[in-house]
């Protein structure tokens, strides 16, 4: 039986994930939805149609998971709990603080109509929060470290952007060497902001604008730069397509910790990503959630789900006796 997705929005979290079902031979794409136009909606799947949002619900019987690909700002916290009245769905809302509220709304809708919704899916939060779960259960006593980058960070470049005097730009988010390394040898530091990321700008200014300025305006920049030892170049626009124009990203989650009856042996447990695209990255760990979804569904499971309620097994497309033969 091969698993039927819906998209819902196109960016390029939506494009992710029509290339991560490519993939996945027990998929197929049903429908893309969009708010917009859908004249004005190109996709790359032949054969496959791209709808108005408001034809989702009359397509019901056609889809088995609707993934929902809408921004965590302002999409994610009214689409995933509407759209889980009638659809099992996933997401990848990434706003940490909000993350309890959104099961809860999530959880409420889903239950009621018994289908299963996996919020919060993707990196981080995603697959870095299972890795410090499980690092940090086997090892009680340890401490964890999250590093992120080399990566584009959204937010900072967004941020820049809306600087009086810039015309684009590109922010880096890039782990310190000397705090990975003591972090991997099981030093255990206490690390501030500043010690473990630095940031890393490049950025487009208008012609003729205050570079100076412009540039102290980023590195004083509260919450977003001043807490960091930030860099700015000034480059051309070419330079900015040409060298910037990829999304990568990834990062480290590593745990250090200590067993024996005086914790006299240590060990370091670490998980690492290097994305060349962080949407497909993030669409495809969100994909492998849909089949999870799928058949939690049909197992008469329902309500909210994050990562840590889905038992690793039902994101393979191997059945259990097939995935006992993989155990070694
Ligand atoms: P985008 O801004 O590319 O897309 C978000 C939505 O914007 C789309 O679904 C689309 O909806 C709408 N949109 C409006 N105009 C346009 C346009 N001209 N082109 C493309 N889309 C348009 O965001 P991303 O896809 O990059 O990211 C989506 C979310 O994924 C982020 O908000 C973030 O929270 C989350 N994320 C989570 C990660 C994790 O590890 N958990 C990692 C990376 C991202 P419509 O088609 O309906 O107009």
């Amino acid at each position: 039986m091969t698993i039927r997705i819906g998209i819902l929005g196109y960016g390029n979290l939506g494009k992710g994930v029509e290339c991560a079902v490519k993939h996945n031979p027990d998929m197929e794409l049903a429908a893309v939805f969009t708010r917009r136009d859908p004249a004005g909606v190109k996709i790359l799947t032949p054969g496959v149609k791209v709808l108005p949002v408001e034809a989702a619900v009359g397509m019901k019987d056609q889809i088995d998971v609707m993934i929902l690909c809408g921004g965590s700002a302002t999409d994610l916290p009214v689409q995933t709990p509407g759209f889980a009245r009638h659809f099992n769905v996933v997401d990848s809302f990434d706003t940490h603080a909000n993350i309890p509220q959104h099961f809860e709304a999530v959880d409420a809708a889903a239950g009621e109509s018994g289908h299963v919704g996996i919020i919060s899916v993707g990196w981080d939060p995603g697959m870095f929060s299972l890795n410090r779960l499980l690092a940090g259960a086997v090892l009680p006593e340890g401490r964890d470290y999250t590093f992120w980058g080399k990566g584009v960070s959204q937010g900072h470049s967004d941020a820049i952007r809306r600087i009086p005097g810039v015309k684009d730009a590109r922010q880096y988010t890039v782990p310190v060497d000397s705090a990975l390394a003591s972090v991997r040898a099981g030093e255990n530091p206490e690390l501030t902001t500043r010690q473990k990321h630095t940031r890393d700008c490049y950025v487009v200014a208008e012609e003729g604008a205050d570079l100076k300025r412009i540039e102290e305006e980023i590195v004083n920049m509260p919450n977003y730069f001043a807490d960091y030892d930030t860099t700015v170049h000034f480059i051309s626009e070419e330079e900015l397509q040409r060298d910037h124009s990829g999304i990568p990203h990834g990062g480290f989650v590593i745990r250090s910790g200590h067993t024996g009856w005086d914790s006299e042996h240590s060990h370091v447990i670490e998980y690492s990503l290097k994305l060349d695209s962080n949407p497909e990255f993030t669409a495809s760990v969100i994909v492998a959630y849909a089949r999870a979804a799928y058949r939690m569904a049909a197992e008469g499971q329902k309500g909210c789900k994050t990562v840590f309620d889905v038992a690793p097994a039902y994101l393979s497309p191997m059945d259990g006796a097939e995935l006992r033969k993989h155990l070694l």
